[in-house]
Parts: structure tokens; sequence; C-alpha cells
């Protein structure tokens, strides 16, 4: 693939390619685009089997991060960081602060924090040699909660938008996957007034947590999860899951979870979503709480003040579904023709000169 061709074509601004001899550091960062304040975008280890897969995972990821971040309401650009190599072996202090390095010459266009792979103990190392990463030890802490508090908002919009209606506890919910932002996605539920909730798990000790903490959310087989006779589907597991076997078994009338690339195919999956009925609230908007609670790191941390911010995804995603009935397009694609809408709209007001 020719790399200037494809930055032409989704304008990127910058890929930057590094190694350090010492440590065998290797990998790239790609900026997608600055508009709106400087790339941020985790740094993730993989053993990629070429290197060119590794580039086009960040270049992906990275353009993915400027949409989040823009529909997230941030002043926030995208960007990525991939590292080739076998995160079972390659991670040391030196190496962290090897990519610290890398990241400080970047002067501030980037800024890093952890993703698969990278942890808050990486971060320590970076942070030795740059301030431009976020996600440290004693700072905005474990972003799950938050995470599902967005997705709590995201629920109530979509019953919003539609029965007329966000009363949570008129309605009934089957939950894929009681992990981190799935457990508390539950518990929100639950302090709401929930009518019913059902749910799914492969790990026996969170399904044995939810039959001691809330034995009445009644666990359901894998395989059953898609075609339960319930008003909210909450995919908070993996993704891909919303595909050509699974969608024709969804009863639900809303799709609305905190898992990532939900949709394997996001065109062909999002417009059969649409042509079923379905509402679908796309999946960077309604877990847009993780960036969200991050990027408060850098205005200055208060865990009160991030809930608060990530409760606006709300009115977010019912702009969203607006566009989306207004232009007929299905919702994944309307959120990002929000993204692009305020990237625009924003470049454009801040292009005057004025003096400071
Ligand atoms: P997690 O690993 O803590 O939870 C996922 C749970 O799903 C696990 O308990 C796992 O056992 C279960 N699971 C896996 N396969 C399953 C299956 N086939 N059926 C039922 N359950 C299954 O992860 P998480 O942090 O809760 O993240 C879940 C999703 O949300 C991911 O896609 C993640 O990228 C996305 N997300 C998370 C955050 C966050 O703040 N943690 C932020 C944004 C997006």
């Amino acid at each position: 693939m020719n790399k200037f061709d494809y930055m032409e074509k989704h304008d990127y601004e910058q890929i930057v390619y590094f190694y350090d001899k010492t440590t065998g550091l290797k990998g790239v960062t790609v900026i997608h685009d600055t508009t709106l304040g400087p790339a941020l975008g985790g740094t993730r280890i993989w053993n990629y089997a070429s290197e060119e897969d590794a580039v086009m995972d960040c270049l992906r990821l990275a353009r993915g991060m400027t949409y989040k971040s823009a529909a997230a309401g941030l002043n926030l650009g995208g960007g990525k960081t991939v590292l080739i190599g076998d995160a079972q072996t390659c991670k040391s202090e030196a190496y962290f602060r090897a990519l610290g390095r890398y990241v400080q010459s970047l002067n501030g266009r980037y800024i890093t924090a952890e993703d698969v792979n990278t942890n808050t103990k990486d971060m320590e190392f970076i942070h030795m040699e740059t301030d431009h990463v976020v996600g440290l030890e004693g700072r905005s802490g474990n972003p799950s909660p938050v995470t599902a508090w967005g997705a709590f908002h995201g629920i109530r919009a979509a019953l919003k938008h539609r029965f007329g209606n966000d009363d949570v506890s008129n309605y009934s919910y089957a939950i894929q996957g009681a992990g981190q932002t799935g457990y508390y996605l539950i518990n929100y539920l639950i302090e709401a007034g929930a009518k019913k909730i059902y749910f799914t798990e492969i790990n026996q000790r969170h399904i044995q947590r939810m039959a001691e903490e809330h034995p009445t959310v009644e666990f359901v087989p894998t395989n059953e999860i898609y075609g339960m006779d319930v008003d909210v589907f909450c995919p908070c597991a993996l993704g891909a899951v919303l595909n050509d076997e699974t969608i024709p078994q969804i009863k639900a009338p809303i799709i609305a979870g905190t898992a990532n690339n939900v949709l394997q195919d996001e065109d062909r999956h999002g417009n059969m979503i649409k042509d079923k009925g379905i509402l679908y609230a796309p999946d960077f908007v309604i877990n847009g709480g993780g960036v969200i609670n991050v990027y408060h790191e850098l205005i200055g941390y208060n865990r009160d003040n991030a809930m608060k911010a990530v409760e606006k995804i709300y009115d977010r995603l019912l702009t969203i579904f607006k566009i989306a009935e207004k232009e007929d397009i299905h919702t994944q694609k309307a959120a990002i023709v929000f993204a692009k809408d305020r990237i625009r709209t924003i470049g454009e007001v801040r292009q005057s000169y004025i003096p400071r």
C-alpha cells in the first residue's frame, strides 16, 4: 500500500517510525488529526505478522480516536502507537523510557495512554521521560465505572428516542459480559429499578459474583443472549458480535452497550440493523466515558466532574439519532457525520487571528 496515497485519502497528518537499539523498541506512532487538540491514543504492544499489518492497525486505530474524541466533545485529536513485539518478553523500564523519549520528541502533539498489553506501571516509566502521558497511577483511576456510567446514560437516550420515555425502570435488559464495564452497568441499572435483567458470561468468577450480589439478575447461556425478548441488548464483552449470524436473532428494539467495534462490518451490519428497525447506539460514542475520564487528567482530575461530563453522552446520542433519521443513514455513519462536523466547524472558528 502506498502510505502517502492513504494519508491523503483519509487526512492523516503524520506517521513516525522509531527504533531503539539498546532495548529493541520498535514501533510506529500515527497522528491522524490535531484540529481540536493534541492527538491522544494508547500504546498497544502486539506481535504483528508483518510491519505492514502494524502500520495499518495503527492508522486505523488513530483515525478511530479522532472521531471518538470529537464525538465526546473533547479538545483532542486522534493518535495511536503500536509497538511490534512479544509483550511477555519485551517490556522493561528502559524499553518504556525509550518510548517516552520518542513521545517527548513530538513536543505535545501526541499524548499516550495504556492500551492492549500496556498498563499503568508501564505509563509510570514513560512518565519519567515525558509529561505527555495519561492514565497514571493515582490520577484518573479505573475507567470502567465511568465508561459504564456513560453507557447507562446512552441507554437512557436510546429509550427516549425509541419510546419517548427514558425511565429505566420500565424496561428489560440483556447484558453480554459482566466484566469490568458490564458489572458496573448492571449495578447502575439495578439502582435505577430496571424491570428485569438477564446476563451471560463465560468467566465462572463473574457468574458467581452476580449470583451472590444480585440473585435476581438471571443467567442465560451465551448463545441465548441475542434472542432474548427484552427492550435493550447490551454488548459489553467482545468486538464483532453484530454480524450476519447474530443480527437475525436479535429481538430487542435497542442495542446499546460498552463493547468496542461491535459491528463486524460497519456499513453492512450498520445497515442490516437499521433495516431491521433496531436502534443502535454507536459504540465509539456510547463507550466514550473512558477517554473522557483520562482527558480530565489534562485539565485537573476530579471524579465527580468526569462523571458529570460523561452524562452528556445522552444529548450527543439524541443528536446523532436525529441526524440518522434526517439523512436516512445508519447510526454509526451518523456518528461519524456528527464528529466530522464538529472538527470542521471548530477548526473554521479557530482560524481567525487573535493576538495573545
Ligand atoms: P472485561 O474483560 O473486564 O469484560 C468482558 C467480559 O466479557 C469478561 O468478564 C469475559 O469473561 C466476558 N466474555 C467474553 N466473551 C464472552 C462471551 N462470548 N459471552 C459472554 N461473556 C463473554 O472488559 P471490559 O473492560 O468490561 O470491556 C468490555 C468491552 O468494552 C471491550 O470491548 C472494551 O474494549 C470496551 N470498552 C471498555 C472500556 C473500559 O473503560 N473498560 C472503555 C471503552 C470500551
